[in-house]
């Protein structure tokens, strides 16, 4: 019976593609026909890019401030990276951990003389990231302290990915709602809020996890007496500081890690977004007394560290860590941070221009608030792709190297769109 209604789909398919030769062969409606529907793309379909450039499948083109969220550090094709990919494709895909390989052992070396960190375990996303700094301050806690020490603090509007335990140490309760039992001992305070931390403290607990900026959560930087006391109270009480920098890493704020800009060492750092540039990698760093804890087959991951990703690493950080590349990125903050504070005053849009870096947020108005993704939408229908973080602050995070001239033409084509956004909402 399935078999059969497959069969006249298709059927259906093949004639609907007989009537129409010009249309695109693949459409944005096979999302609804074929996905799971957690997602909400756009409309358009982008099928190349180059720079801080997209274009769809009709030829139009976009300027890029989204960054892929954050990703895109050197934007789209970056011939260094093409370049290190394609190489590395023509050698050695993958191997397993069973073998260690050359790009990976060299990602960990970089990343050690790059860092605080001694130690390196590699993974493929920023929730598999999180998954294992978790686990191992879990581990760490019970080798050296006990059991009892598994009280794991983190705050509210955090965002720490979508696995179980990473998705609980989150701070939105509607990203958990459904999926319990959830993993226990994991506590929320409010963010930036010293007392509350002082407060919560003591013996039992194991870590804390916090976001230097807050990404998903709107843009929001954490104070560096916030940090500070952190670094206190776990140096006080054997605690763990793991600092979550899959949004931050990678040049983002303008240091190559976000903590070298709030000067606090944390003892275990996640990094992801940004590392591969577009292919996915990513790393948990830590000291070698806490890595020590993370013993032969007490974690793993069959992908992790695989050679393409950690060859295309390797070549971000050739170019990101560079000095030219990370006084760029504080260069391009001010150029947009006058260009939006101009519109943003001019149309009484957004006051609040946040984040640090080319981790950029404007908190809107009263009066638009709850309007993010409709300017959004209207960014994108003038040629500019943006993002949101919540549904009251507009997010852009392009590529580091962004050129000056398509800063220039994207804060045109947003000033555009928010002309005529503005002008609907007044009718
Ligand atoms: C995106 C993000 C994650 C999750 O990364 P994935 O690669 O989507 O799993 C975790 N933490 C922060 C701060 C993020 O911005």
């Amino acid at each position: 019976m399935l078999f059969l209604l497959k069969m006249a789909k298709l059927g259906f398919r093949l004639s609907l593609k007989g009537l129409n030769e010009t249309m695109p062969t693949v459409q944005r409606e096979w999302y609804d026909n074929y996905m799971m529907p957690n997602y909400a793309p756009a409309a358009m379909i982008p099928v190349r890019g180059s720079g801080s450039r997209m274009w769809d499948q009709e030829g139009r083109e976009y300027i890029d401030f989204g960054g892929g969220i954050a990703v895109n550090v050197l934007g789209h094709a970056h011939p260094d990276l093409v370049a290190a990919l394609t190489d590395q494709a023509e050698r050695l895909w993958h191997t397993s951990n069973v073998l260690a390989t050359e790009p990976s052992l060299k990602l960990a070396r970089r990343l050690v003389e790059l860092t605080f960190a001694d130690r390196a375990f590699f993974s493929n996303s920023g929730a598999e990231a999180n998954e294992a700094a978790l686990k191992l301050a879990r581990r760490y806690a019970f080798d050296h302290y006990g059991k009892e020490k598994d009280r794991i603090l983190a705050f509210d509007n955090a965002f720490h990915g979508r696995t179980l335990f990473t998705v609980t140490a989150g701070g939105q309760a509607s990203y958990r709602e459904g999926f319990g039992p959830l993993p226990g001992a994991i506590e929320h305070l409010p963010f930036n809020d010293i007392e509350a931390l002082d407060g919560a403290f003591d013996e039992d607990v194991c870590a804390v996890i916090v976001e230097p900026v807050q990404g998903e959560g709107g843009v929001i930087a954490a104070d560096k007496e916030f940090l500070e006391t952190i670094r206190r109270l776990c140096d006080k009480h054997n605690s763990l500081m793991i600092l979550d920098e899959v949004q931050t890493g990678v040049g983002r704020v303008g240091t190559l890690y976000a903590y070298q800009a709030f000067d606090i060492v944390p003892d275990i750092l996640t990094t992801a977004k940004g590392l591969g540039g577009g292919f996915p990698v990513a790393a948990t760093l830590s000291s070698a007394e806490v890595a020590d804890s993370l013993k032969i087959g007490t974690h793993g991951s069959t992908w992790g560290g695989n050679p393409m990703g950690c060859a295309v690493a390797n070549a971000v950080l050739d170019i990101v860590s560079s000095d030219a590349v990370l006084e760029g990125v504080c260069e391009r903050r001010q150029q947009f941070e006058k260009a939006l504070r101009t519109l943003g005053d001019k149309y009484g849009l957004f006051g609040e221009i946040r984040g640090m870096g080319l981790l950029i947020g404007c908190l809107l108005n009263a009066p638009w608030q709850e309007k993010a993704r409709g300017l959004m939408q209207a960014a994108q229908d003038e040629g500019v792709f943006i993002l949101v973080a919540g549904t009251n602050v507009l997010r852009m995070a392009p590529s580091l190297i962004i050129p000056q001239e398509d800063i220039t033409e994207g804060i045109d084509r947003l000033e555009r769109a928010i002309a005529r956004f503005c002008e609907a909402g007044k009718v």
